[in-house]
């Protein structure tokens, strides 16, 4: 660790014990530069985003599949570099903000939110290859919904 007094990266652990309910360890450091003590804090990193299928299987969110996708939807559009990673960024901060699962097919529907307001082609395309919806009833269903709540991009 970086000494925080000294910027000396030689430490010892003096002490060590569990903190937060067990949910971290705190660990008394002292440097072996200057001599002052500090506290570090070790913490299991942050668990996954899980995917549940319609099916009801579960697996992990994948951000690179899910771009694999949208790129394959705006090959030869006008889209700029960026622009998909930052979309699917906006998707996944959106799916772990409302919980450690979610349903594919509301990823899906939040991608083709997105694609409406960027790219009608990118939208029609990525909508045309969305196959979680069981049939496509639900399908319809659900872009009637997003025409509801979203007005189209004007040319
Ligand atoms: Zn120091």
């Amino acid at each position: 660790m970086r000494c925080p007094y000294c910027d000396g990266l030689e430490d010892k652990v003096v002490d060590s014990r569990l903190a937060d309910d067990s949910a971290a360890t705190r660990r008394r450091r002292e440097c072996l530069v200057c001599g002052r003590r500090y506290t570090t804090y070790e913490r299991v990193e942050e668990l996954g985003l899980v995917v549940v299928k319609r099916s009801g299987t579960r697996e992990p969110f994948d951000r690179v599949k899910l771009a694999a996708g949208i790129e394959r939807a705006v090959t030869n559009r006008p889209i700029e570099a960026g622009t998909v990673a930052a979309l699917v960024a906006e998707v996944e901060e959106q799916a772990r903000g409302e919980g450690r699962e979610v349903a594919s097919e509301r990823l899906g529907l939040a991608v083709l939110e997105r694609l409406r307001h960027l790219d009608d082609v990118a939208y029609v395309r990525f909508a045309s290859v969305y196959k979680d919806f069981e049939n496509l009833d639900d399908f319809e269903r659900e872009v009637g919904e997003l025409q509801k709540t979203t007005e189209p991009k004007r040319r």
